[in-house]
């Protein structure tokens, strides 16, 4: 099995799985990017190492003995989804419903990669799914990042609003799993970790920072603790999100109406 035929069999999802869509109407996602990296590779002990990736980081080995690939694929939201969170200040209910909707989709996804890998006699793993995935809520750090984990496969930089441009922009989903299984590593094209976020680069664009509702985002980059309390405290969608079930808020507006939704600007 090759990372394109996982890229295969994940846009056949997409296309036909109902569960990509709200009630057949609305559909959450387009068609995936994929990356792998070797389980091996020295950038993941140097995350861990100079607490890029938060200093609850766990290697690959560490999740799973005998790793040997890193794949991470990339959803991005179908237009309709992106466009519906152009206008005003909280978030609509398409984005809101893709949030948690397309991530349990995605959660679907993430155990069929699984199941093929186990099919080929492989083991696989998607942290995002263990029982020991911490998510700190004090600290703001987990013991996997699936943003540093698409960094080493290649699929993006970070940018200014602590995102990640991928070749399709960043208004979408991320998910990835640990694989016995070998891949051919996706070939990192860039050089600097901020390479695709002009602000990064030269100070210009920044449309992010007048986006955003709560006043997370400055020229220094995202304050993860404001734009967590929006979300989780101010909670502004909660008359709206609570008949569904959903947790907390979703906002989403720094990854929309930007010239990096959809593309690399
Ligand atoms: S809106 Fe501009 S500054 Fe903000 S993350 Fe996107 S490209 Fe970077
Ligand atoms: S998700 Fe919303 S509140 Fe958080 S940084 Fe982006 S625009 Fe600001």
């Amino acid at each position: 099995m090759t990372g394109q035929e996982l890229q295969e069999r994940i846009a056949r999802e997409v296309d036909a799985n109902p569960d990509n869509t709200l009630q057949g109407r609305l559909r959450y996602y387009d068609h995936p990017l994929i990356g792998v990296a070797p389980a091996a590779d020295p950038l993941f002990v140097q995350m861990k190492e100079a607490d890029i990736a938060g200093d609850l980081f766990r290697l690959p080995q560490e999740w799973l003995p005998g790793a040997a690939s890193v794949l991470v694929y990339y959803l991005p939201f179908s237009r309709e989804v992106r466009s519906s969170n152009y206008a005003g200040s909280k978030a609509s209910m398409e984005w809101l419903h893709a949030r948690f909707r397309g991530e349990a989709f995605s959660n679907k996804l993430r155990e069929m990669l699984i199941g093929l890998m186990e099919a080929q006699g492989e083991k696989a793993l998607a942290p995002m799914l263990e029982e020991s995935m911490v998510i700190d809520y004090q600290r703001l750090s987990s013991n996997w990042s699936e943003r540093h984990a698409a960094y080493a496969a290649g699929l993006g930089t970070f940018s200014l609003n602590r995102g990640m441009i991928t070749a399709k922009g960043m208004a979408g989903r991320f998910g990835s799993m640990i694989t016995t299984l070998e891949l051919e590593p996706t070939p990192r094209i860039y050089e600097d970790p901020f390479q695709n976020c002009p602000w990064m680069v030269d100070g210009s664009c920044g449309e992010c920072m007048d986006r955003c509702p709560s006043g997370a985002i400055t020229e220094n980059g995202k304050d993860k603790r404001v734009c967590y309390e929006y979300l989780f405290v101010q909670d502004p969608l909660k008359k709206e999100r609570e008949p569904f079930g959903y947790p907390y808020s979703a906002c989403g507006k720094c990854q929309t109406a930007v010239p990096c939704e959809s593309r690399i600007p």
